[in-house]
């Protein structure tokens, strides 16, 4: 399969990487739209957040968690952060092996554009 996201966690792609989980990865956002973007993918390939959450709700649950703990290692916890999942092609989606942006930094808008 040629998926993007399938080659950086095999090393095939370089990322800078920000946290490795048994199941998921973080590394940044090669064109961040904050002073914090990373974007948090699981290891096994799903193409969306919706087809995750009814396959596998805990790897799921796992990448929620690995998203505050990108925020904590950014020092952007207390301040805050969003956590966006880019679903379908109107909504943006351009990578479909589903992925959490973190954002934050800066002041955010609501909602977004
Ligand atoms: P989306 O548009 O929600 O599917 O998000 C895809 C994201 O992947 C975009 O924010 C891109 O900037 C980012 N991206 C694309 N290629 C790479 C790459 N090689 N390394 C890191 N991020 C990437
Ligand atoms: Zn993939």
């Amino acid at each position: 399969m040629d998926c993007l996201f399938c080659k950086i966690v095999t090393g095939d792609v370089p990322a800078k990487i920000v946290r490795e989980g048994a199941r998921t990865l973080a590394f940044r956002d090669i064109n961040p739209q904050a002073p914090t973007h990373v974007l948090v993918i699981p290891k096994d390939h799903h193409v969306s957040v919706a087809e995750l959450a009814a396959a596998d709700p805990e790897l799921l649950a796992e990448m929620l968690r690995e998203a505050h703990e990108v925020a904590v290692t950014d020092g952007i916890a207390d301040t805050g952060y969003r956590v966006v999942f880019n679903t379908g092609p109107q909504a943006g989606q351009t990578v479909f092996h589903t992925h959490a942006h973190v954002l934050g930094g800066r002041g955010l808008n609501w909602p977004p554009g």
